[in-house]
């Protein structure tokens, strides 16, 4: 056994290991000998909104770190409780086998509200009750929240997208972001792997192994996970992990990112990256974005299709620091005006929507892509979700949390950020009077009904025309009838919204 000092780096939405800031300075201290942790609480297994699909990405991702971590000769243990239980697990585990404990912790920030009480706490007591540094960096956001102010006050926030996206760019070429950004490009090979001697070989080959949880050994537990998960995923589970990332995010930017700007609202074609449900985890961030595209020589001064690409990735970071100044906004409206709308919430209208039949065939084609895939296109998302709130009158957070059941991107910030726009109920939202009719939007998104088709078969046999509206142009199809008429239901939502703006 060796006593060479030794580090932990606790995973959380950072799961890759190239341009890994925190990891970087572990295995740097440490010349490379460096453990990987991921605790998750089981009981985040029973939450209502848990995924079973998005959990097997999940796991995918990790099985994917853990190789790339054995091919450095590192390894990563799975403990399946809260952080605080695991790491008092994993320090009795090392006493009870007689294993030195690590010198030090790293890890990078996180900005969900559980999250910062969780890493607050964590920062305090490791030190205190092992004696274990902790050291902790950024990586999952570029820009961060405190580093985004008006007139640089304290806790004086953007509430509006454009100027927040206007210091956001602004501040790509410092050097401090150029910095950030060059430590998210260093892949595999800033990792030397010259630096580890026998000893270091020891530690990881013959001593983690050793590492028991109620009889799995701890390298061992994802499988155990997996195995249970597997039977209750419901879509095809998509490659996982760094290297599926980067490559995704490069094939996006040799062949889509020119003409993001005019297909990305397309849902029929295939003009968007794809790469959310990466970034969600880290095997992914928008530094290495960053790098990638001024590595490709993009030039960000145009108002083309990288830069329409880049403004979606600072609304993405907009709503991470929208949540981390309103944490209140994971449960309520940010508008406080809007925490008063009585919804009707009628179940049968809910249960109509979630099964893709409403009778409004872009509604449905994309409730039904979402539950066959996993995902579903940014623009439908906004027309299923103003659906849901202005014309059937149910509560955003009904759609929130159902979204959040089905995505394999599901992520609270953009997620509650996307539904409060939909909703008008939150920061820099659609006003409240613009409500999408869907008939249009589909006539406008998706002219000729590609999209429809694919997701909803009974339609296949309408033409261009017909799709959109197939009973009032006379279509033959055994589709459901509109369960709502629009333009009642707008006015009704109007004067809900009214009685509580004005
Ligand atoms: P691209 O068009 O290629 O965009 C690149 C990246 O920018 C995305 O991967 C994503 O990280 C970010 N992005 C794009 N559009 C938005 C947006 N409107 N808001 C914030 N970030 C954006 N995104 C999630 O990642 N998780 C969610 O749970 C989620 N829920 C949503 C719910 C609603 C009601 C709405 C309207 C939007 C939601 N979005 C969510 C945002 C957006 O729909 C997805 O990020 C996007 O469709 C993912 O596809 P893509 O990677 O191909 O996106």
């Amino acid at each position: 056994m060796t006593a060479s000092p030794y580090g932990v780096h606790w995973f959380r939405r950072d799961l890759r290991v190239a341009g890994n800031p925190a990891l970087q300075w572990n295995w740097k201290q440490h010349q490379g000998r460096v453990l990987g942790l991921f605790t998750f609480d089981a009981k985040f297994l029973a939450r209502p909104d848990f995924s079973p699909n998005r959990f097997a990405f999940f796991l995918n991702t990790l099985r994917s770190l853990r190789d790339e971590l054995r091919s450095l000769g590192s390894d990563l243990l799975v403990l399946d409780v809260g952080p605080r239980d695991g790491w008092s697990k994993l320090m009795a585990v090392l006493d009870n086998a007689a294993l030195p404990k690590p010198t030090a912790v790293s890890f990078n920030r996180d900005y969900e509200p559980f999250a910062r009480q969780r890493d607050a706490d964590l920062e305090q007591w490791i030190p205190l009750t092992f004696g274990v540094e902790v050291h902790h960096e950024r990586d999952h956001l570029l820009i961060e929240p405190e580093e985004i102010l008006r007139d640089g006050k304290p806790g004086q926030f953007y509430q509006i997208y454009t100027p927040f996206s206007k210091r956001w760019f602004a501040q790509l070429p410092t050097p401090e972001i150029q910095q950030r950004i060059k430590t998210q490009a260093k892949g595999l090979a800033s990792f030397d792997q010259r630096k580890k001697g026998p000893a270091d070989a020891a530690l990881f080959h013959q001593t983690w192994p050793q590492l028991f949880t109620e009889g799995v050994p701890l390298t061992d537990q994802l499988e155990h996970y997996a195995a249970e998960n597997n039977q209750r995923v419901t879509v095809p589970i998509p490659p996982a992990g760094s290297a599926v990332a980067l490559e995704r995010l490069r094939t996006f930017l040799k062949s889509a990112v020119k003409a993001y700007h005019e297909r990305r609202d397309l849902p029929a074609v295939d003009g968007t990256s794809q790469l959310s449900i990466y970034l969600k985890n880290g095997s992914l961030t928008s530094g290495q974005i960053l790098a990638e595209m001024q590595g490709a020589g993009v030039d960000l001064s145009r108002k083309d299709g990288p830069t329409t690409f880049l403004k979606e990735i600072a609304w993405r970071e907009f709503y991470y620091h929208i949540l981390y100044h309103r944490a209140d906004v994971e449960n309520a409206a940010f508008l406080p005006r809007y925490r008063e709308l009585v919804w009707e919430n009628r179940e049968d209208w809910f249960d109509a929507w979630k099964r893709g039949e409403t009778g409004y065939p872009i509604v449905d084609a994309g409730m039904r892509q979402l539950a066959t895939t996993g995902w579903m296109h940014n623009r439908v998302r906004m027309i299923v979700a103003s659906f849901l709130t202005k014309d059937l009158l149910i509560d955003w957070r009904w759609g929130e949390r159902y979204f959040m059941e089905q995505l394999l991107d599901g992520d609270l910030a953009p997620n509650n950020g996307g539904w409060q726009w939909a909703a008008s109920t939150g920061c820099d939202p659609q006003p409240y009077f613009r409500i999408f009719n869907p008939k249009l939007q589909s006539e406008k998104f998706d002219p000729q009904g590609e999209y429809i088709r694919r997701y909803v078969p009974e339609l296949r046999t309408c033409s261009a025309k017909q799709i959109h509206d197939p009973h009032c142009t006379g279509a033959k199809v055994s589709y459901p009838e509109p369960i709502v008429n629009h333009a009642d239901q707008k006015e009704r939502a109007l004067a809900l919204y009214r009685g509580v703006s004005e």
